[in-house]
């Protein structure tokens, strides 16, 4: 059974790098049938920081990406399941403790009482030798009768991992192919610090065992990293996962996606008015590509389509232009009531509507929406196409459009206009499907000569949405308005 996850350090927000990797892991786990486990890794408590859980949990929620075990949010409050919890590593210190101590008996890890002073001073002498500053084993033949005695003074230590020198240490990953590194380029890395605390690389390799995760799929960025994690399932006896490294996602400029240049949170993007469905299926783009031309995916086609085989060695590039692009398609097909429920807040901050208006007016905002969603990328741009439907005045885009409006029929037509309202209390949808049928009837005006005057003296364009949907929209006083407007 294919087991993967997804392990994010809570340090306050999900980078849309880490939405990424968790959408390929949940696509990967669905199109194999498998199970997908969310794991906090908060070991490094000096990034700790408040309510950092719940946001991950919320932004995952958020773009529809669904785990099978782990940490979910119940009620607002945090909860566990699955059978091989706890999942957050902060309360499984007594695991990795008792693994620990299991790698000192056996000789493959020692204590170290190094200060960081001493640590210092050796790291900047091997610089001045032009060498990669590492460990340099000050500690590695200590006896642990000697540690012990030393620890039980009061002294304070950490646990190193004691690589045996010049081995290779080889693995295969899916996307990277196969990688061999030698120990004699690799530090003692730290393994238990002197907060008691293991670090990532220790936790993350017990878990991943204790999990029975069969896939490992993380950025590239832990490259780096995997040779230990190999060499330490090597000297615990455990079966080894098969490794994917993602490549990073990477702005225009071939940097790494930081907050420093724009919006890298995956609550920034809700905020601007991304929908899940186009953010998702933009980002599943970004170092991946699907093997036929398409591009517009919901998550089940990601799904079926998804594989390693095509993920991409090198960064993918993240390009603005083109997630705008993704998210009008989904925009566009998108469900009318629920694209109306995310616009109203929109549509009340810019103070078009209040929320009274909005429960009492919901069919009419759909037909708003509706009529402005072709060619918005984000559901917030929502904001910039209504306000003809709002603003009393209507303000000319051009000279073009004024020429139109000095056209000898334009007093006649508006006349018949205001004449045919004078008839009716409300124009319903029908009446407004039938209306410019009636003034054409009545004035013997057609084709352009009736219909674009019409549409600049309410709305000032000479483009724009489907008459209809404006002379709706507007209703019977807010044509008169505009009508009234433009006489004078
Ligand atoms: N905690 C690591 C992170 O924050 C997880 C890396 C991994 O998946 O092994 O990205």
């Amino acid at each position: 059974e294919v087991r993967v996850r997804f392990a994010p350090s809570p340090t306050g927000y999900l980078h849309i790098g880490g939405l990424r990797t968790a959408l390929y892991n949940y696509l990967f786990a669905r199109h194999n049938n498998g199970k997908f486990v969310l794991r906090i890794e908060d070991t490094d408590r000096t990034r700790y920081v408040e309510g950092a859980i719940e946001n991950l949990i919320e932004a995952l929620n958020w773009a529809g990406i669904e785990y099978d075990e782990g940490v979910f949010l119940e009620d607002g409050k945090i909860v566990q399941r699955g059978p091989y919890g706890p999942y957050i590593q902060s309360e499984r210190l007594d695991i990795y403790k008792k693994y620990v101590d299991e790698l000192i008996e056996k000789g493959h890890a020692y204590y170290c009482f190094c200060s960081k002073e001493r640590l210092d001073k050796v790291r900047e002498e091997q610089k001045i030798k032009g060498l990669i500053p590492k460990y340099d084993g000050f500690c590695r033949n200590l006896s642990i009768e000697e540690a012990k005695k030393r620890i039980a003074n009061g002294e304070e230590y950490v646990v190193r991992l004691k690589l045996p020198h010049n081995k290779d240490i080889q693995f295969h990953d899916l996307v990277r192919g196969d990688i061999v590194i030698n120990t004699d380029d690799m530090d003692d890395q730290v393994l238990l610090k002197s907060d008691g605390y293991p670090t990532y690389h220790l936790a993350v390799v017990v878990d991943d065992h204790l999990m029975k995760i069969t896939h490992i799929i993380r950025g590239e960025e832990w490259l780096p990293s995997t040779p230990k994690h190999v060499y330490l399932y090597e000297v615990f006896g455990w079966e080894k996962p098969t490794y994917v490294h993602l490549p990073t996602v990477l702005n225009k400029d071939r940097k790494k996606l930081s907050k420093r240049h724009g919006d890298v949170a995956v609550e920034d993007f809700r905020a601007k008015g991304y929908l899940p469905e186009g953010l998702v299926n933009y980002l599943a783009l970004v170092g991946w590509s699907p093997e036929s031309n398409e591009e517009i995916f919901d998550m089940e086609g990601l799904i079926k389509e998804f594989s390693f085989d095509r993920v991409a060695k090198t960064g993918g590039i993240f390009d603005k232009d083109k997630l705008d692009w993704v998210n009008a398609h989904h925009i566009r097909r998108y469900d009318l009531d629920k694209l109306t429920k995310l616009a109203i807040p929109y549509l009340i901050e810019a103070g078009y509507i209040d929320e009274k208006f909005a429960e009492e007016n919901f069919d009419w905002l759909k037909i708003l929406v509706d009529t402005v969603r072709e060619g918005v990328a984000t559901v917030a741009e929502i904001v910039d196409k209504v306000d003809i439907f709002f603003k009393d005045e209507v303000q000319l885009e051009s000279d073009e459009a004024l020429e139109v409006l000095r056209q000898e029929q334009v007093p006649t037509l508006l006349n018949a206009i205001e004449e045919e309202l004078a008839t009716i209390d409300e124009l319903d949808e029908e009446y407004a499907r039938g209306f410019m049928k009636k003034i054409q009837k009545k004035t013997g005006i057609k084709g352009k000569n009736l219909f674009m005057p019409v549409r600049i003296a309410l709305t000032g364009n000479t483009h724009g949405p489907e008459l209809v949907n404006i002379l709706y929209l507007l209703g019977k006083q807010g044509i008169l308005d505009r009508i009234s407007y433009t006489k004078e």
